[in-house]
């Protein structure tokens, strides 16, 4: 008689909990993910409008990231890829700054835009020499600072921290005071030199849907709330109580500290940040790449056309214009300012841009400041319930990945 396949309750759908849910299955245990929303993926949701694949903000796979390379099917997501670098909008025109070593026809633009000094530029290389040769050990292990600090220690100009850095890793960290721990900063770096920013071709749910297709329908309950969790047992909002022999929290750290019953957890700051997005009959870049306010003012940080970066994002003969705007201000119309601010760098053009929608996400990254010490472990176990998610670990696609497949590692033993 074969024995009964171990049950494991997941509570959420996103990237860790079907991370988690896809290593227990194909080792053979029962995982079932309920998950509170209509669909999976957590943060990472695609929403088709007027045939505009519009992703629940602005976000980028990197096709380096070591972990999830290794769990997903990345051919099968038809990976298109931005330009290594990015223009920069500065004194009234945009300026090229590419990565030099993996695009070089760039070097003499990059070189003498003003955006830094050369010196400022060879210590990029130096820091890319430096990063590239480090192993996420080395990068664990090194003292943790806030970014701007590192920056600063590095030997950066104070132009080049605020026209490049603050604007470039303010769109990725979700803040321009670059606060954020400065091991996340070479983890983020390593991965932008060794692979390139990507869409998947169809939007960025297909990365979580690629998870779930691989469970068995009955492995996810969708549209349920849990309300309560206890070592192999959870409660729905329905007052149904579902059993099995492990329970899983993969919720966003908010949740999970309000679930999990002694508030061992605590419930970090949020970065918030508001998407824009407009139809245009035409792309203002006509390139695959993004583009960087690098003034310090306005409210725009980044704009790019996703459509120019993979074609299906936008039905055919239309651009698909992505704008980021950090924070979630209170800005009475803001879309007729961005779409102002943006005159100067694309001309009148702008103003036959179609809105398609704005989305104010308050909750899109946990808080990641400098941690001393070492770095824990990238799951928990409290009380007999295990916890995981991009909170335990980094704030990121990878980070979240890599904590539910721990996770489930532990619970296989
Ligand atoms: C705007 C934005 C931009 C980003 N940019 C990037 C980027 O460019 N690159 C990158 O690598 N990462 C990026 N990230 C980060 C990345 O998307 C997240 O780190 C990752 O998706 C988090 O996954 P998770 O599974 O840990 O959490 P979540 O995605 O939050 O998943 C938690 C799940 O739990 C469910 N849940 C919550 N409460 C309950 C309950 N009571 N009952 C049942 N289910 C519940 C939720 O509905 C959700 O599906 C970005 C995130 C945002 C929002």
């Amino acid at each position: 008689m074969t024995a009964p396949k171990r049950r494991v309750l997941i509570v959420g759908g996103g990237l860790a909990g079907l991370a988690c849910g896809v290593r227990l299955h194909e080792a053979g245990a029962q995982p079932l993910i309920v998950e509170a929303s209509d669909d999976v993926g957590g943060r990472v949701r695609t929403d088709v409008v007027d045939g505009f694949r519009l992703d629940r903000g602005f976000q980028v796979y990197l096709d380096a990231y070591p972990e999830a390379g290794k769990l997903l099917n990345l051919p099968r997501l038809e990976l298109r890829p931005f330009q290594p670098g990015a223009l920069v909008y500065l004194d009234g025109r945009l300026h090229r700054v590419m990565d030099v070593f993996r695009d070089p026809r760039h070097l003499l633009a990059s070189a003498v835009a003003p955006v830094g000094s050369l010196a400022d530029k060879l210590r990029v290389a130096s820091l890319r020499w430096r990063i590239s040769r480090s192993t996420l050990a080395d990068i664990a292990a090194r003292e943790d600072l806030t970014t701007e600090v590192y920056l600063q220690r590095a030997g950066f100009s104070r132009r080049m921290i605020d026209v490049f850095f603050r604007s470039f890793y303010g769109g990725i960290f979700l803040e321009r005071d670059l606060r954020t721990s400065s091991r996340m900063f070479e983890f983020t770096f390593q991965m932008f030199s060794k692979g390139s920013a990507t869409l998947p071709g169809r939007g960025m749910q297909e990365i979580p849907r690629q998870l779930a297709n691989r469970l068995p329908p009955d492995a996810i309950r969708r549209d349920t709330r849990v309300t309560d969790v206890e070592p192999g047992k959870i409660t729905l909002a329905s007052g149904e109580n579902l059993l099995g022999d492990t329970t899983v929290v993969a919720a966003d750290a908010t949740t999970a500290a309000r679930l999990i019953p002694g508030l061992v957890l605590k419930e970090p700051g949020w970065r918030a940040v508001t998407g824009l997005y407009f139809a245009a009959g035409k792309s203002p870049l006509s390139e695959a790449i993004i583009a960087l306010n690098g003034t310090g003012r306005g409210l725009v940080n980044n704009v790019c056309v996703l459509s120019d970066v993979a074609p299906d994002y936008a039905p055919p003969g239309q651009a698909l214009i992505a704008i980021s705007v950090l924070g979630t201000p209170a800005t009475p119309d803001i879309e007729k300012q961005v779409v102002a601010e943006l005159e100067p760098w694309f001309g009148a053009e702008v103003r036959e841009w179609r809105h398609l929608r704005t989305e104010r996400i308050q909750r899109a990254l946990p808080e990641q400041p400098p941690v001393a010490g070492e770095l824990g472990r990238c799951f928990r176990e409290i009380g007999g319930i295990f916890c995981c998610g991009d909170h335990l670990s980094s704030a990121s696609i990878e980070g979240s990945i890599i904590s539910g497949l721990r996770t489930a590692d532990a619970i296989l033993g």
